[in-house]
């Protein structure tokens, strides 16, 4: 017999089509749908006819929990996330628990586009060349390990997507790191911020650093801070990767 499998499984930043065929694939093998209840609003109809473990936020112990406990019983079970499973999201910590509790169950992981990608193509290519990612909740990261990462970042001239920028309860980190940018890149630098990449109601801003809209910033934004090589030019935010300067046009 086969080795009992669960799936981690990214439904992309919103859009219908931006779901992956083989999200959708995996979606309809699955007996028990586990997941956030506002992602599971997302797509109703994918999970028609399905059992469905839903809770809110903070609850992700508890639901991957009860996910495993459905796959032990040999359910075929989905654990879903928006964007990609592995990034801020659940797959990790199927992982962690499967080997906790030594159970006999494969973590399969079904890759989704992650908002850094989805923000980045709506406001043009600013991850051309190296960037970062930085989650800015300090909820499971101290904050002087947060601090101390965008300090890195911004010394390596990196560009940066930011994700959980700013919450109701956390304001504070999102003005640490653009001043820690300020001040590697200069007030000048471009900066992009993207609220509800593929959604309805989906923004796209671009500013410099010195005039960063703090105000509009939540836990639905997504912000790419620019480096020394990033241009925004005809309406589009951009990284120069060098092909020109070496090549020639
Ligand atoms: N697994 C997800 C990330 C979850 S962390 C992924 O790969 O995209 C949640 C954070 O992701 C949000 O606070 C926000 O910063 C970002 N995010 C997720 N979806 C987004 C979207 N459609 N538009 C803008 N930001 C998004």
């Amino acid at each position: 017999m086969s080795k009992q499998v669960i799936y981690a499984i990214g439904l992309g930043p919103g859009a219908a089509d931006l779901l992956t065929p083989r999200a959708a694939r995996a979606i309809a093998q699955c007996d028990v749908i586990a997941g956030y209840n506002a992602y599971l609003k997302q797509f109703p109809e994918l999970f028609n006819g399905k059992k469905i473990i839903g809770n809110g936020m903070r609850g992700e112990i508890e639901r991957c929990n009860l996910a495993l406990k459905e796959a032990a019983c040999g359910k075929t079970v989905g654990v879903i996330s928006s964007g990609d499973a592995g990034i801020y999201a659940m797959a990790g910590l199927l992982l962690e628990l499967v080997n906790a509790e030594g159970m006999d169950i494969e973590v399969v992981s079904i890759p989704g586009v992650t908002a850094a990608s989805a923000a980045a193509c709506i406001l043009g290519a600013p991850l051309m060349n190296d960037f970062a990612v930085i989650s800015l909740s300090d909820l499971l990261t101290p904050r002087q390990i947060i601090v101390k990462r965008l300090k890195a970042v911004a010394a390596g001239d990196m560009v940066c997507a930011l994700y959980n920028p700013s919450s109701t309860r956390r304001k504070s980190l999102i003005r640490e790191a653009v001043e820690i940018f300020m001040e590697a890149h200069g007030g000048d630098c471009y900066c992009g911020i993207v609220k509800d990449a593929s959604r309805p109601g989906e923004t796209a801003t671009v500013c410099q650093l010195c005039n960063f809209p703090f105000d509009s910033i939540d836990m639905t934004t997504i912000v790419i801070t620019g480096n020394s090589q990033t241009l925004f030019e005809n309406g589009k935010l951009f990284t120069k990767r060098g092909y020109i300067e070496k090549y020639g046009k």
